[in-house]
């Protein structure tokens, strides 16, 4: 029995213990926010923000930037079906309404024409989700912002040092997010973090982060009611010491797509993460789409996968198919039809920073034999 090959796993050295562990020993009393002030300004250092709060987790750090920007109960926010549920959900937690639009079908990111067409009185805000590592497309996104006097949020969970055009991800709208899930490519275990040049956005977040007490407030005094959203300082720690190898964390997953760049980049039928001139795709996750010819599906997929001992993960499905949000299947498949029709012949590939040559191989090998085997019934068919 070989091994499992899993999909993602965190990279922590030395360093992340010796952190932790002080924080554990030391961090306590005049030193317990010690490691959470260093994390957020570095981390603001890092994406070129002027201020950044480290969070609990992401889903927090965007619940409190939309109640921040005072987006509530009969709102629209603007984001695509593609997405994981912790971008939408925070929009139902204020009380407004998620309306998705299309993917394109290179990027798997929101479709600018199909942002500006949903548009509506209703609509405070859009959500840029950089999906996998890939990248917005940011200059029409804001410029669509602009002209319609509404801010763009950027949902960098999955894209942290990717870059648009010398920008970090997350630093060029109202507000940025992050994740440090253990999934994700640097991590705290849980965790996450809001990224603003806006100074107003920043206190109010902070405020809303501390139950609403006012820093210089009387003490125990809430002005109004807020979240508890918090990171600890043990788990700052951790993040200052993955802060500190981000450079070789991000060049170690462009290493592994680009070996299975290598492997499948030129064979007919297969798309992966594209990155685009002037852009930098931290490939958080490389993926690969079948074309629509091959006929290959997700179970199909999964199987294969999982009979050589391989977890990769299905594409996310189109959030409209939950029918959580108020929005029916046949609704979301009329509306998004690339975010239905891809996420029923993609797969995300293992990524963790130390898999081996040899591992990368084996999964190649499975989506080699797939596209070989879908071939032949394709030409037994056609003769
Ligand atoms: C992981 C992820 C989140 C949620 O992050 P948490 O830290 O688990 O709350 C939000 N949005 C996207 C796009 C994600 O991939």
């Amino acid at each position: 029995m070989t091994q499992k090959i899993l999909y993602s796993k965190p990279s922590i050295t030395e360093l992340e213990v010796e952190y932790a562990t002080d924080a554990a020993r030391n961090g306590w009393g005049d030193q317990c926010y010690a490691y959470i002030n260093r994390f957020e300004k570095q981390f603001a250092e890092f994406v070129g923000t002027q201020y950044a709060i480290a969070t609990s987790s992401c889903t927090g750090a965007m619940h409190m930037g939309l109640a921040a920007l005072g987006i509530g109960a009969g709102d629209e926010v603007i984001l695509a079906d593609t997405n994981w549920i912790a971008t939408a959900s925070p929009i139902t937690y204020v009380g407004a309404t998620p309306v998705f639009v299309d993917i394109l079908p290179d990027t798997w990111c929101l479709d600018p024409a199909l942002v500006e067409a949903a548009i509506t009185p209703r609509t405070k805000a859009i959500i840029a989700t950089h999906l996998y590592g890939n990248l917005c497309e940011m200059d029409r996104l804001l410029d669509i912002g602009k002209r319609y006097g509404l801010p763009v949020i950027e949902d960098a969970a999955e894209a942290v040092g990717s870059r648009w055009h010398g920008h970090a991800t997350g630093s060029q709208g109202i507000f940025g997010t992050f994740s440090f899930h253990g999934t994700k490519t640097m991590t705290t275990g849980e965790g996450g973090m809001f990224v603003t040049n806006d100074r107003a956005l920043y206190d109010r977040v902070m405020t809303l982060n501390n139950h609403g007490r006012v820093p210089g407030g009387r003490q125990f005094w809430s002005d109004f009611i807020g979240f508890k959203y918090r990171i600890s300082n043990v788990q700052a720690a951790i993040g200052c010491a993955q802060l500190e190898r981000i450079d070789a964390l991000v060049a170690r997953k462009r290493e592994i797509f680009a070996e299975y760049q290598a492997h499948l980049g030129g064979i007919a039928g297969l798309a992966l993460n594209p990155e685009a001139p002037g852009t930098l795709n931290s490939y958080w996750m490389p993926t690969v789409v079948f074309d629509e010819a091959l006929g290959i599906t997700r179970d199909g997929l999964l199987a294969a996968f999982s009979r050589r001992g391989i977890d990769a993960r299905v594409f996310f499905y189109p959030l409209s198919q939950t029918e959580l949000f108020g929005t029916s299947e046949a609704t979301g498949r009329r509306n998004a039809p690339n975010s239905y029709a891809i996420a029923e012949r993609a797969i995300n590939l293992p990524s963790y920073h130390d898999m081996s040559r040899e591992n990368i191989e084996t999964v190649c090998n499975v989506v080699l034999d797939l596209v070989k085997a879908h071939q032949e019934t394709l030409t037994c068919l056609a003769s």
